[in-house]
């Protein structure tokens, strides 16, 4: 068995005791395996072993990976620039990593020029970590009234957390929580044809099994799959 299958049967694992403890489904948290800095062989690699969603962070690896890839899903994960967005609207099913206006409207325009609705989330800095990119909980609720008036070609689809790197990952479970009791009020408060809060988009390796005990249902996992990365991002 390869690394990547035998780390995968071992995250799913842990996703479905993480679930279950919780009293919640395995099925109702989608792993996105995060493949930035690994070549597109691993991407085909974890796809045979069953994996359904991608997430890469740069728009370049998109690039380069999409053509020699099998069919997969694949999310936008990192921070998005302008004058990107046009290389991957065509390319990937869902961006995580909506912050601002000004990104969702270029979304907007480039998902109605190439005749598509693009599924987006509004990203959270948690923490309000200077060096991290995301809304912040009081201004999201703001920020996503003016996505929905402006922006007929996006569809809001949930929330994104980016929240800090803890040594005990239960030190950052009150960011997940927060983030969900905001998902939760969204959910309950807005009401809208281009908003569904379906997907919290919260958890990475070292903390996924925290953040689906607070309600995650997308976890991006990297590093547990597909090993190290070789280059630091
Ligand atoms: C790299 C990355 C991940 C995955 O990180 P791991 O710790 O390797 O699981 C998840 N989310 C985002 C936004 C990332 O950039």
């Amino acid at each position: 068995m390869t690394d990547i299958k035998k780390n995968l049967e071992k995250v799913e694992a842990r996703i479905a005791e993480a679930a279950t403890k919780a009293g919640r489904e395995p099925s109702e948290v989608k792993l996105i395996a995060v493949s930035k800095t690994k070549p597109a062989s691993d991407i085909n690699e974890a796809v045979k072993c069953g994996v359904t969603d991608i997430g890469e962070n740069k728009v370049q690896e998109v690039m380069e990976k999409f053509d020699q890839t099998l069919p997969v899903n694949w999310h936008f994960i990192g921070h998005l620039q302008r004058n990107k967005v046009k290389y991957i609207i065509d390319k990937v099913t869902m961006i995580h990593s909506v912050d601002s206006l000004k990104l969702a409207r270029e979304i907007d325009l480039r998902a109605a020029g190439a005749g598509l609705k693009m599924d987006i989330l509004i990203q959270i800095n948690a923490a309000e970590e200077e060096n991290k990119y995301g809304t912040t909980f009081e201004k999201a609720p703001a920020l996503i009234d003016e996505i929905l008036k402006e922006c007929s070609s996006v569809n809001i689809k949930g929330l994104m957390s980016v929240v800090p790197i803890a040594e005990d990952p239960e030190d950052v479970g009150i960011y997940f929580k927060k983030t969900k009791e905001l998902f939760d009020r969204l959910s309950a408060e807005k009401s809208h044809e281009r908003l569904r809060m379906e997907h919290l988009s919260m958890g990475m390796t070292h903390d996924f099994e925290t953040a689906i005990r607070e309600g995650s249902t997308m976890v991006r996992v990297g590093t547990a799959i597909f090993g190290e990365r070789n280059i630091k991002k």
